[in-house]
């Protein structure tokens, strides 16, 4: 059986380089062959690059976050260009609409919000030059509006880049659209956690091929390290808790799970 984290950031201040090589034989030994790492920001792209040129198993994706937006330049997008252009870059992102955290000082949530709207035209406008996909991040105090709005910048492009909204917290219902458009979902440790019970029941119902697995990790370790750091080879346990209520075996599960992040990502099973 071989996993993928499919979403995680290496290149955090939470993990010292000198530790990766021990992050990354931990997966190995949980059966995580394989890791996406994604930028959030210019400054850790190149890290975020240096670290899949340096470990094969490991793959990049080079976007600004929601939450970056007010501390990027304008012109940010040549240069994202570039880092996107490297070989080791599979697909756009950490991009989307983040409602959630609060304007920061000067702004209004429009301003910000419409910022953050740019900027995802904008990584969709580069996925869609450089052939690629994108991976979006939606987040709301209440409510699925930054789910909505991001849907809706989602459609427009469609016929050119596929998008996985990561980390997905509502309904099959409200995942239906992207799944229409031909994009995918994907899970967090957040289905492990006992009062998330919408996660549970999308991941049990949605069909294999419509979503992955990840990490998202330093953070939203699964159970049993609920609150601590969290690393890729905690991709199991999250693997472990979605095939138990799929009613399926963890075999079977990380079948077609690596067959989506193969052909999501662009990437084979060279290794
Ligand atoms: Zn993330």
């Amino acid at each position: 059986m071989t996993l993928t984290d499919s979403h995680c950031h290496l290149a955090s201040q939470k993990f010292t380089s000198d530790e990766l090589h021990d992050i990354i034989t931990r997966a190995r030994e949980r059966g995580v062959q394989r890791m996406v790492t994604l930028a959030t920001c210019l400054d850790d792209c190149p890290q975020n690059i240096s670290i899949a040129e340096q470990y094969p198993e490991v793959y990049a994706c080079m976007g600004i976050h929601p939450c970056d937006v007010h501390e990027t330049k304008d012109d940010y997008i040549n240069e994202l260009q570039i880092h996107a252009s490297h070989p080791r870059c599979v697909a756009i992102g950490e991009t989307g609409l983040d409602y959630y955290h609060p304007a920061p000082e000067g702004w209004s949530n429009d301003q910000y919000h419409s910022r953050q709207q740019e900027f995802l035209r904008q990584h969709f406008e580069l996925a869609a030059q450089l052939g690629k996909n994108i991976v979006i991040h939606t987040r709301d105090r209440s409510g699925e509006a930054s789910l909505h709005d991001a849907i809706s910048i989602y459609r427009q492009y469609a016929p050119q880049v596929r998008a996985v909204f990561h980390c997905f917290p509502f309904s099959l219902k409200a995942a239906q659209p992207i799944l229409d458009l031909g994009g995918l979902i994907s899970f967090t440790g957040i289905a492990t956690f006992k009062n998330a019970a919408t996660v549970i029941e999308t991941a049990t119902n949605c069909p294999a091929g419509s979503f992955m697995l990840e990490t998202d990790s330093p953070y939203l370790a699964p159970v049993p390290h609920r609150g601590q750091r969290n690393e890729p080879a905690y991709t199991y346990f999250t693997a472990e808790a979605i095939a138990n209520a799929r009613g399926e075996s963890l075999t079977d599960l990380a079948a077609h799970t690596e067959a989506t992040v193969n052909e999501f990502y662009g990437i084979g099973t060279d290794l």
